[in-house]
């Protein structure tokens, strides 16, 4: 569905991506794991088309797309939800979710995907007209996830979306991210939380200082004494 191959990214001279090479197949949810800085938020933006890369391709469903800007990428069907949950703080919540429907792509099924979204969120159809800058910080969250949920995408990009929630609440994320994979959606994954997103991953890879250092299933992940020791404190 998704491969990215031998992406560098800059940020002017500083080069924030060195050959990473990487796939997500339909169904399937990969992770990226990594420090802070090593370049996890960059590669999804560079697959999203909010940053060129210097050198590679990202392909989607067959397709060049490194070239187009992030809208149209959008409507091929990658969606992304950016760290710390940002929404609209004056808009309503239901508004939020318009928002994210804003692509010719998706507009004319709006109307039911939201229908389709309030079902699967109750805590946010109960809160159709709030602002979203009244939400909790869990909400905001899934509002978040939501709102990206409703330009109709085949592949969702989740940038650390537990960071910074209470653990009750994390949890609550990752069972929403479960849902999502029984929905049949794709997923990339990004997390600090190496523990918690293995256990939703079908493969996952480790990225340092902007290249992948690491790559395998969870099982793999689980036996390489480096990782076990720096990543999932066993
Ligand atoms: P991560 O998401 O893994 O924490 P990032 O992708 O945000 O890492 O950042 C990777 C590296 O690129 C870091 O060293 C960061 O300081 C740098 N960087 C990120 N965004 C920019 C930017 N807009 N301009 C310059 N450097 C950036
Ligand atoms: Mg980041």
């Amino acid at each position: 569905m998704l491969t990215v191959e031998s992406i560098d990214t800059f940020y002017g001279e500083f080069q924030a991506m060195e050959g990473v090479s990487l796939k997500v197949e339909k169904g399937q949810t990969v992770i990226v794991v990594g420090p802070n800085g090593a370049g996890k938020s960059t590669l999804l933006k560079t697959i999203l088309g909010l940053q060129k890369p210097r050198k590679g391709s990202v392909k989607f469903l067959g397709e060049e797309v490194s070239g187009l800007p992030a809208h149209k990428v959008v409507e091929r069907g990658i969606s992304m939800v950016p760290e710390g949950g940002r929404v609209f703080p004056d808009l309503s919540v239901q508004d939020n979710l318009r928002v994210g429907s804003y692509n010719p792509v998706a507009r004319p099924n709006a109307q039911r995907q939201m229908e389709q979204i309030f079902s699967l969120f109750p805590i946010l159809s109960d809160r159709k007209k709030q602002a979203a800058g009244s939400l909790s910080g869990g909400e905001r969250q899934m509002l978040a996830i939501a709102r990206s949920l409703m330009s109709c995408p085949k592949l969702i990009m989740l940038d650390e979306p537990s960071l910074g929630l209470a653990p009750l609440v994390v949890n609550m994320v990752f069972d929403f991210i479960q849902q999502m994979k029984a929905e049949g959606y794709a997923i990339l994954l990004v997390e600090q939380n190496a523990n918690k997103a293995l256990k939703v991953a079908d493969y996952a890879y480790l990225v340092e200082s902007g290249k992948l250092v690491f790559e395998g299933d969870r099982d793999s992940f689980d036996k390489n004494p480096y990782i076990k020791t720096a990543y999932l404190g066993l």
